[in-house]
């Protein structure tokens, strides 16, 4: 039984991983979120009565707060979750990403550094700092066979992947330097319910129930591996307690799919499940349109999940067709969640709010 602060728990994964920690085991949660564009606490509203349940809005970049937060509920461990997470978004502008993804996660470092150096011997050793990454660190594959392992080197090409492969570079070395009990993980394209309407899964069902066009990236050629999000928060909270310290895990879904695979699956899924359509509109697939590529495109994205499976016998429930299942299932029964969204009423609650949904093109993470 332990205390576990999560950043970002606000945002898509970082929800799963509350969810997955108050339903499941007897650890306290303390969710520490600045509530950006992405943060919804209605994704919380499951769990959020729990007395193991504790909500802090703080910017991870205000490291005084963080302090005063690691002192208040003395965490037996960090998971790291809070990030500007949209590629299109890193390429408007950048700015934001060097801010959370870089500059947030050294102050939390510090913030946690000087708190773990604090503890008592026993709880030294048993702390965990788990950094949450993606695999888009690695750049992207050019055979079809090739996948990620551990060891692949490091080449981001968008100012999000170069901004998260930074943040890893800085836990790696607060692990080194200073003996910091770090994780890392690194993990393929997650969907799964909660997911903001910004992102390709949910962006395509919600334009095809509104009869919108459902713009492609290029001839939607690009591949990427997909994982059910519970799948993930799963294995985030198994890697938590049980991987060594200084270790990396990929984690990915064995599920590799072409964009336009992806888009149109869930226009067939949407056939079934939503056979009433926006007037004017015979079939989904009819409004699948190609537009020009994203600058930088990553072609291939795919995992080795090996390791995770081998050390920590984890691997998915979910396969691809049964998790988009539930995922358009989950979009249907859950129409006050994404409308609030796309109305900006969600965000009613914030200083300096303003409506931040944004036009997206298909093959954006
Ligand atoms: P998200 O954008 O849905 O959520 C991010 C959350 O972080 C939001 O709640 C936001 O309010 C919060 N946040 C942003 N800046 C903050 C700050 N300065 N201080 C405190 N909170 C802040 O992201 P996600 O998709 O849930 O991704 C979570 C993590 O997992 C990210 O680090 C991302 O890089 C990584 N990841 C995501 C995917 C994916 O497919 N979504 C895959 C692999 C790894």
């Amino acid at each position: 039984m332990g205390t576990i602060l999560v950043t970002g728990g606000a945002g898509f994964i970082g929800s799963a991983v509350v969810r997955h920690i108050i339903n499941n085991t007897s650890d306290t949660v303390v969710n520490v979120d600045k509530l950006t564009y992405a943060g919804n606490l209605e994704s919380l509203t499951s769990v959020a009565k729990s007395e193991r349940y504790h909500f802090e809005q703080v910017d991870i970049c205000r490291q005084a707060e963080i302090s005063a937060l690691l002192n208040k509920y003395q965490p037996t461990a960090i998971m790291h979750l809070a990030a500007e997470s949209h590629v299109d978004r890193s390429i408007d502008g950048p700015g934001e990403f060097i801010q959370t993804n870089i500059v947030g996660t050294y102050s939390l470092l510090e913030a946690a550094r000087s708190y773990w150096v604090d503890l008592p011997e026993g709880e030294q050793n048993n702390f965990r700092f788990h950094h949450i990454s993606t695999d888009e660190v690695y750049g992207d594959l050019e055979g079809t066979e090739d996948l990620f392992t551990e060891e692949t080197p490091y080449a981001p090409s968008s100012p999000y992947s170069a901004s998260k492969a930074s943040s890893d570079h800085l836990v790696r070395a607060w692990g080194r330097t200073f003996g910091l009990p770090i994780i890392i993980t690194n993990c393929s394209n997650n969907y799964g319910p909660f997911h903001f309407p910004e992102k390709l899964v949910p962006h395509v069902i919600l334009n095809a129930l509104a009869g919108k066009p459902l713009p492609v990236y290029g001839d939607g050629s690009q591949i990427r591996d997909w994982l059910y999000v519970e799948d993930h928060a799963r294995a985030l909270y198994r890697v938590i307690n049980k991987a060594k310290i200084g270790e990396t895990f990929n984690i990915g879904g064995h599920n590799e799919k072409k964009n336009i695979e992806v888009v149109e699956t869930i226009c067939s899924l949407l056939e079934e499940l939503a056979p009433n359509k926006p007037k004017g509109i015979k079939n989904y697939r009819d409004l699948i349109t190609f537009v020009t590529d994203r600058p930088g495109h990553d072609l291939r994205y795919a995992i080795d999940a090996t390791k995770i499976h081998k050390e920590l016998n984890w691997k998915p429930s979910e396969t691809f067709e049964s998790g988009l299942k539930k995922t358009v299932l989950w979009y249907l029964d859950n129409q006050n969640w994404w409308k609030s969204i796309l109305s900006g009423e969600y965000k009613l609650d914030r200083i300096g709010s303003e409506s931040h949904t944004k036009e997206t093109v298909v093959g954006s993470k």
